[in-house]
This record gives structure tokens, C-alpha cells and sequence, in this order.
């Protein structure tokens, strides 16, 4: 019998410990068997480490994650965009599995805030049958209705990756708030959804897009992706001063569009202030619960700012960010991204490089 070696996070703030559990080759009708060729870290793990969100412990992570189909149980012959999906066949699936059914399913048409979503590499307690349900493995088990999509020949695994869920999420966002031609957008946060921010607000015809952020290298990739200017954190320490470098760049009145990608509550009432009056502001980086902040609602009023929040994202983005690289030079920059592996033995290793922000993207090779 074949088993796959995972990496099991047991305890918060604890090290992943290898375990190794049993490969179910008998699939039920609409599942899939497939072996992981990358998995990416993403903030969201570090977060999971730290026990900023409530999961089922013991948890095999990893929701990002690119491979190729070994098995197909009965009756699964077509990807989710209707290709003949076969064995052999290099694949991604969104990290996500909703109901169909729920109040915001059927009725609301949310399905982010399904009351019944399940994703990989988050809420699967891998002490169950199958267990193999994360990324941080050498096999994964994707459920009957599981999205999942073929990989076009020309779309690298380093790219799809690379972006992560990062620019799922953000392909979700900027379709929430809106960004128009010739809009002015600043981007809180230079980590990889602030860099897939800034990438999607190019795509929608943004005039100029400033980031602020840090550390160093992440502003450099920010400049290498076409950000028209950048405001590091280092430089300009406080909010004022960050305030006063972001109107040098964008205009007196400040953005039309502020996009927050920081994930430290602090971030939200100073990007009220980057935003011009009339102008929009959108919170998609508070993705655990980091804790409170106190900030004055007077602004909003005053200001007359659209304030909105986006969660995750659904398989439609996944679609939209294949089709996005496979066809653009963004693929290049964001496989560029990739500057850490780690074989499966290392993902420790692989997380705390994550953790300590040295990292483009750090992914697993099992
Ligand atoms: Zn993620
Ligand atoms: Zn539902």
C-alpha cells in the first residue's frame, strides 16, 4: 500500500510534525487522486501557526498547491471549465468547497461566506479518513465537486504558485471595489497579495499605483511589476509622513482607490487618509483576526469614502488568474516570486522563512 508523507501542524506556534498516513486508491465517484509537485507557503499559514484562526487541529497545510492527476474516480472527465481532464494531466484546484445550497449560496449569491465552506489545507482535521486534504504533502485527495482546473502548456507551475492564493484573492477584491481607467491607487502592503493588488489594478487601466510597504526587496519586486512609485516604511516612519510621500506621487487630493494588503489593523484608519474624498477603500488584508483598532467613523462620513471588505475568493478568480498569467508577462514576474524550495522534510523550515518575511514566495517540492 502506498503513503504519503505530510506536514501536520499539531499545535499552534508548535513544529509541524512529518507524519505519514495511508493513500486511499479506492475513490469514490468525482474524486481525485493527485500527487502535489509545488505547494506555496502563504501568510495565511503563519497565521494558522500562530492560532489566529479557529481550525481543527491536527491540520495538514497547504491551500495553494499545483500537481498532477494520478487517479480519477467515475464519472470525472472534465475540469470546471468543461476540458477533458485525464491522468497525467498538470492541475490546480481552488482551495475551496462550498454547498450549493446555503442561504448565501442560493439566495445571496456569496458563496465565500458559504455556511458550509470547507478548504483545503485549512478545516480538514487530518486525524479523519482520508486525512490526506492539504498541500504540505506528497498526495491530496480532492473531494467529489472539487474545482479543478487544467493547466494550459504555457502557464509554468512556478507562476500559478507563485501568485498563489494571493492573486485569487485580489482578482476578487479589485472586482468588489471597482477600479476605473485612469484611477489613482495606492497599495497598502508589499507582500504577495499587495504585489497581486498591484498587478490586477494595472489590468484595470489604473493611471498611476503607488505602493507602501517594506521590507526592501518586496518594494524593489513592487518597482520590477510596474508600481509607479513606491513609499517604504523604513524611510517614512510615521503616518503622516507616509501620507505627505503618497500625495508627492499621486496628487494633493490623494487616491481614488486605496487597497489594503498589510493584514495589521493600523493600516485601515491611515488608509482613510490616503484616500481622496469621494474616494474608495478596500480592506482584504485582514484576513486572521489580528485585534482591534481605534479609529475616528467622522472621516468616512465627512469624507464620503466607500469602505468594503472581500473574503477569499471563488473558482471563477482561480480561472480569471490562470487565464490572467498564461497570457501576459505576468507569469514571468510572478514565478520570478518563487525564491525559496524546500523539499517536504523542510516545511518548517520553509514556514519560518515566511514568517520572518525573507521570502518572495517560499514553496514545498514534496
Ligand atoms: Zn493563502
Ligand atoms: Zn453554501
Amino acid at each position: 500500500m502506498l503513503n504519503s508523507k505530510v506536514a501536520v501542524l499539531t499545535a499552534y506556534n508548535a513544529p509541524l510534525e512529518m507524519r505519514e498516513y495511508p493513500v486511499d486508491e479506492d475513490l469514490k465517484p468525482g474524486e481525485a487522486l493527485a500527487r502535489v509537485e509545488m505547494a506555496g507557503i502563504c501568510g495565511t499559514d503563519v497565521h494558522l501557526w500562530k492560532g489566529e484562526l479557529p481550525i481543527p487541529l491536527p491540520v495538514i497545510l497547504g491551500h495553494e498547491s499545483a500537481g498532477r492527476i494520478v487517479k480519477l474516480g467515475a464519472g470525472l472527465e472534465r475540469d470546471w471549465t468543461g476540458q477533458p481532464l485525464a491522468v497525467g494531466d498538470r492541475v490546480v484546484w481552488a482551495s475551496s468547497l462550498v454547498c450549493g445550497e446555503c442561504y448565501y449560496c442560493r439566495i445571496k449569491r456569496t458563496p465565500t461566506r458559504c455556511l458550509k465552506r470547507k478548504a483545503y489545507g485549512i478545516s480538514y482535521c487530518c486525524n479523519e479518513a482520508p486525512h490526506l486534504r492539504g498541500g504540505y504533502s506528497e498526495w491530496i485527495l480532492l473531494r467529489a465537486g472539487s474545482s479543478i482546473f487544467k493547466l494550459p502548456q504555457a502557464l509554468p507551475t512556478e507562476a500559478i504558485v507563485g501568485a498563489g492564493c494571493a492573486l485569487n484573492t485580489a482578482l476578487q477584491g479589485v472586482e468588489r471595489i471597482g477600479i476605473e481607467m485612469g484611477d489613482n491607487v495606492v497599495v497598502q502592503g508589499a507582500g504577495p497579495v499587495g504585489l497581486a493588488a498591484l498587478a490586477v489594478a494595472l489590468e484595470h487601466g489604473a493611471a498611476k499605483v503607488v505602493v507602501v510597504g517594506g521590507p526592501e526587496h518586496r518594494l524593489k519586486m513592487a518597482l520590477e511589476f510596474g508600481a509607479h512609485g513606491v513609499v517604504s516604511l523604513d524611510e517614512h516612519k510615521t503616518a503622516e509622513a507616509r501620507l505627505a510621500a503618497v500625495r508627492a506621487q499621486v496628487g494633493e487630493y490623494g487616491a481614488d482607490v486605496v487597497l489594503e494588503c498589510v493584514g495589521h489593523p493600523s493600516a485601515v484608519p491611515e488608509g482613510f487618509e490616503l484616500c481622496r474624498d469621494g474616494g474608495k477603500y478596500l480592506v482584504l488584508g485582514q484576513y486572521a483576526n489580528a485585534g482591534n483598532v481605534e479609529f475616528n467613523p467622522h472621516v468616512i462620513t465627512k469624507k464620503q469614502l466607500t469602505v468594503m471588505g472581500s473574503w477569499a475568493f471563488e473558482p471563477r478568480h482561480v480561472l480569471g488568474a490562470i487565464e490572467m498569467l498564461t497570457r501576459s508577462h505576468w507569469k514571468d514576474l510572478f514565478a520570478k516570486q518563487v525564491t525559496h524550495r524546500f523539499s517536504l522534510d523542510q516545511a518548517n523550515e520553509a514556514l519560518q522563512t515566511v514568517r520572518r518575511l525573507e521570502a518572495g514566495k517560499a514553496v514545498i517540492v514534496p
